[in-house]
């Protein structure tokens, strides 16, 4: 199975597109830029976590050239991740440099610590669309989630992104017995302030790869759950959008994620670059090529190559945890 090439007229301009070969077009870029992070989310990484060294991670200059030269070849929304992506000292130096690309749109997605003090520089950049990932209302549970004391730094940055007009969404993994009896919250939450929130399944990925199921709490019992006391106006989406979305009659915005119960693999849109470099190709697989110091005339090879690699049919699980992958 071969990927293909196809020019096509957008805005009157020919710019180039990245189609599989089963028809998928691959237009978006997650971008690891650090797998350290200063939270330790549990089912996202263990405790005594192993970090790529600083000097192992692609330069500033290393990503922005990689970056520019996947955008020549159809990319146009790159979102920015990690680990903490905001733990890098030049987090903002990466945005500015993402923000003179020809995207669509730059987003970035952080637990919240450092986000309140770099919002006045993200504001004069390209990178409006900030997810922050708050698991819990609750300063116990999300202690006991996130092994640290910062609850009120990531409230407070979710907040103050809002009131300076960001386009702000906020991530909760749903985990049974731990905070799946928030939901409500959340949705007040979300009516309160304006902020959309999205429920997200828990992932066969990385340290619950195994004993998914005593965690696991499906999309589809959320939705029942709030349908007995809401009722739900179900939101047009893209097709390759990885969210459906609702309005809840209390006034909520909110989206659920169901990478487990409902994959969206048929319509995938997305590609990956991690920390050192590495194009892959599936969130579910380690596979994918180096990019890091590759001459941009062997891309449309590389690309070729990786485009193969995209899987149509969900692979089960990865051992591989989410900071390691870039989530
Ligand atoms: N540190 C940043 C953050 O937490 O937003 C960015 C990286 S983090 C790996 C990205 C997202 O992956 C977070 O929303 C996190 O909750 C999610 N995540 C990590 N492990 C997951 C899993 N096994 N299943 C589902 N989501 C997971
Ligand atoms: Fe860090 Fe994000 Fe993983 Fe939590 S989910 S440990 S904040 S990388």
């Amino acid at each position: 199975m071969t990927a293909k090439y196809q020019l096509y007229t957008k805005k009157n301009m020919h710019k180039k597109k990245l189609i599989d070969s089963h028809g998928r077009v691959i237009h978006k870029l997650r971008v690891q830029i650090t797998d350290a992070c200063n939270f330790r989310c549990f089912y996202c990484m263990p405790q005594q976590a192993q970090f790529t060294p600083s000097q192992e991670l692609l330069s500033y200059s290393e990503i922005i050239d990689i970056c520019s030269n996947l955008v020549d070849f159809g990319i146009d929304e790159m979102r920015v991740s990690g680990g903490e992506p905001t733990l890098r000292k030049d987090f903002c130096d990466i945005i500015r440099g993402l923000s003179k690309l020809p995207v669509e749109r730059l987003g970035v997605t952080t637990n919240g610590f450092f986000l309140k003090d770099i919002l006045p520089e993200l504001k004069d950049s390209k990178c409006q669309h900030i997810n922050v990932s708050l698991d819990s209302l609750d300063q116990d549970t999300f202690r006991k989630i996130t092994k640290t004391e910062y609850f009120d730094k990531a409230f407070k940055s979710i907040v103050m992104a809002k009131k300076m007009d960001f386009h702000v969404k906020v991530n909760i993994v749903i985990l049974r017995g731990i905070n799946d009896h928030e939901l409500f919250d959340f949705i007040k939450f979300s009516a309160q302030y304006g902020v959309e929130v999205r429920f997200l399944e828990l992932m066969k990925i990385g340290p619950y790869h195994k004993n998914h199921s005593q965690l696991f709490v499906p999309a589809q019992e959320l939705i029942e759950r709030i349908e007995d006391k809401e009722l739900l106006e179900p939101q047009s989406v893209n097709c390759d959008s990885t969210s459906f979305n609702f309005h809840t009659s209390s006034g909520a915005k909110i989206g659920f994620i169901a990478s487990e119960s409902q994959p969206f693999c048929g319509f995938c849109s997305r590609l990956r670059l991690t920390a050192t470099g590495k194009l892959r190709a599936c969130i579910m697989s380690e596979a994918g090529m180096n990019l890091r110091g590759v001459n941009k005339e062997l891309y449309p090879e590389i690309l070729q190559s990786v485009l193969g690699m995209k899987p149509t049919d969900r692979i089960d699980h990865i051992k591989q945890p989410m900071y390691q992958i870039g989530g």
